[in-house]
């Protein structure tokens, strides 16, 4: 039985400066478990592709004074795992299956390629994505450093 020898939860507001701030915190924090400089950029990108994707597609729309936020847990295991799971509470996905296929975007901004999902997938060991329209989306990540 693998056995969680650290846990960490924070909350977020779904502002742009907070990619960085959490890609930063998670990476520290994932330290203990003395992760390979690759193994942290992997994590590093995965948790950025899934914090902005709260940011432009959950809140779009959404005010500056009231941006909603992004809660992100983190749990490390003696077994060298790491999962990461990030929850908004914005607009939901309607289709998961659909919004997962590479290269599909809503496209409405014409800056984003549909990447995120794939990189995330790449990036780690496993992925979940719950969703829920009008309720909120959670993505699920789990990494497993080599011995
Ligand atoms: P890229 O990540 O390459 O900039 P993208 O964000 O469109 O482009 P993905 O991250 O793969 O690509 O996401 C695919 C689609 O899934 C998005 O275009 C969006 O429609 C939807 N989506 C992803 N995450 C969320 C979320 N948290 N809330 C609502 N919709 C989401
Ligand atoms: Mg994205």
């Amino acid at each position: 039985m693998k056995k969680k020898i650290n846990e960490m939860d924070l909350k977020l507001p779904a502002i742009s400066i907070n990619e960085a701030v959490s890609r930063s915190v998670v990476s520290a924090f994932s330290a203990e478990l003395d992760p390979t400089v690759e193994e942290l950029g992997d994590i590093r990108c995965a948790v950025s592709e899934a914090v902005t994707n709260c940011i432009v597609h959950a809140y779009k729309g959404r005010s500056d004074s009231d941006p909603g936020y992004i809660y992100i847990s983190v749990r490390l295991y003696d077994s060298r795992e790491i999962t990461v799971e990030i929850t908004d509470e914005g607009c939901g996905i309607e289709d998961i299956a659909l919004a997962r296929k590479p290269h599909f975007t809503d496209g409405e901004s014409g800056e984003r390629c549909g990447m995120g999902f794939l990189v995330m997938e790449s990036f780690t060991d496993y992925l979940s994505v719950k969703s829920e329209r009008g309720v909120g989306t959670t993505v699920l990540m789990r990494k497993k450093l080599k011995p």
